[in-house]
């Protein structure tokens, strides 16, 4: 308990520091141009992460960055990353109608030999439905 009320004051303390020492960071004037050659100026932090490569204009079009600076956005090019899960891979080869009648057809099978080996038959506690659920849902 005194451990949180010490982290918390030390917090506070901390934020007030750094309010009454960081200075406005310096600016530069990133200029933008329209197709209708209007100039825009528009005034970023230097330590912006990332200028933006458009700006619209006061026209209203799109205008492109014309000052070269080292902190501008690039244009996200990354294909867009997406983790195939087992389902995925398998809902690519079969449909859920396929594994539904896959299905059914081993259930056919395991009924077939249970009932040919033994009269204590395991297979009819499986529930079809809740496989199928099962999966769906992983
Ligand atoms: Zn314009």
């Amino acid at each position: 308990m005194g451990e949180s009320s010490m982290r918390g004051s030390r917090l506070g303390s901390l934020s007030y520091e750094t309010d009454e020492h960081v200075e406005p960071a310096d600016r530069q004037l990133i200029q933008y141009a329209c197709e209708k050659e209007h100039l825009t100026a528009v005034p970023f932090s230097v330590e912006a992460e990332e200028i933006p490569l458009t700006w619209t204009c006061r026209c209203g079009g799109q205008a492109k960055v014309i000052t070269p600076v080292a902190n501008l956005a690039r244009p996200d090019e990354r294909p867009e990353r997406h983790v195939r899960t087992h389902w995925d891979m398998l809902m690519e080869r079969r449909t859920i109608a396929d594994l539904e009648a896959l299905l059914a057809e081993r259930l056919e099978l395991l009924h077939a030999s249970g009932r040919a080996s033994a009269e204590h038959d395991d297979v009819d506690h499986i529930d079809e439905g809740s496989v199928i659920e099962q999966r769906k849902s992983a």
